[in-house]
């Protein structure tokens, strides 16, 4: 009798699932797998755990990692990537097969603090929050250029977009079912997740932390990278890019009809001076760049709903735990 109370008590508990985008961490995983456990275990009277950890297409010993941890322990599971889909894919795959009422994303190279996750658990249960995300108040150790442009992006996103996107924000971030299926049900194929999780909503708790940096391996994004996602970003959650032309457009319509003023002032009192030639090669090259670029910014929009068209899957499963375990 007491063993079935016992068991009915434990099943009654929550089941929390920590999703781990992994591109070649093979150096990290051991250590993060280490520094999670300690707190999980502290949790183990009152939540069930798994853990998923996404093999992003990795070329090194990741997959032989993650075989070994999911041998050694049921509560680990993992997929593997039949290449690399990116971080954004990988969070969305593994939020996909997460049972969990609770769900986390966690970087592998704990940079993302695992000493949160009570924190976290207790926002979601007791202060009755949809989500908890996490912020760094600083950026160091990284390069200042960096950081640089970083707040620019999020000075110009945030004005360009109906959806906040906080700065500093990380992917680290718990949430409750509801806010996941809703995440889910955003299929887009181009995911830019810091708009997807203001677009959403729900009420959202921030944890703000100083940065840490990674244990092992390196950093997967370069400068340009970077640059190449903010863009993504832009185009992903505002269409302000597309009026550029209009507003340009009309701007060069009211210069151009200055200028005829001035020009027919000029001939009526000074008659007709020859010349004047290199000013106007100069403005016929500045008004063709204007139009190239915004047919460049119209392209890049197109591009876009070209690829949403074709509904390509968003990742490929090349192997999971469930196979092995067979
Ligand atoms: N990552 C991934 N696929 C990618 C790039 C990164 O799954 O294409 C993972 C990576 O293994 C790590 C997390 O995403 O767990 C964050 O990557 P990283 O630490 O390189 O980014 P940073 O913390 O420097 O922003
Ligand atoms: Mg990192």
């Amino acid at each position: 009798m007491e063993e079935r109370l016992e068991k009915e008590k434990k099943e009654s508990r929550k089941l929390l699932s920590i999703v781990v985008p992994c591109l070649n961490e093979e150096a990290a995983l051991p250590l993060f797998f280490e520094e999670t456990q300690k707190v999980l275990v502290t949790l183990r009277e009152q939540y069930r755990y798994e853990m998923i950890f996404v093999d992003d297409g990795s070329k090194d010993g990741t997959l032989q990692v993650l075989r070994a941890l999911a041998e050694k322990q049921q509560e680990v599971r993992y997929l593997s990537f039949s290449r690399n889909f990116g971080k954004e894919a990988a969070m969305y795959a593994g939020m996909e097969h997460a049972k969990g009422d609770y769900v986390v994303i966690m970087d592998a190279d704990l940079q993302d603090p695992p000493a949160l996750l009570p924190q976290m658990l207790q926002a979601l249960e007791e202060e009755g929050y949809d989500s908890v995300a996490t912020r760094r108040v600083s950026r160091q150790g990284e390069p200042p250029i960096r950081s640089f442009f970083a707040r620019m992006f999020y000075k110009i996103i945030n004005r360009m977009s109906d959806v906040d996107i906080m700065d500093g924000a990380r992917d680290y971030r718990m949430m409750r079912r509801v806010m996941v299926d809703a995440i889910l049900s955003m299929g887009e194929y181009n995911r830019f997740s810091k708009g997807i999780f203001g677009w959403v909503g729900y009420s959202t708790k921030w944890l703000p932390y100083e940065n840490v940096q990674r244990v092992a391996g390196e950093t997967k994004w370069s400068f340009w990278k970077l640059f190449a996602y903010s863009i993504e970003g832009i185009v992903a959650f505002s269409t302000v890019p597309l009026s550029i032309a209009t507003v340009m457009g009309l701007f060069f319509c009211a210069l151009s009809f200055f200028m005829v003023l001035v020009v027919i002032g000029k001939t009526l009192l000074f008659g007709d001076p020859v010349g004047g030639w290199p000013s106007l090669a100069c403005m016929i090259l500045f008004v063709g760049g204007v139009q190239l670029f915004c047919l460049g910014i119209m392209g890049k929009y197109l591009s876009k709903t070209y690829l949403e068209t074709k509904k390509r899957p968003k990742y490929l499963l090349r192997e999971t735990e469930k196979e092995r375990r067979r």
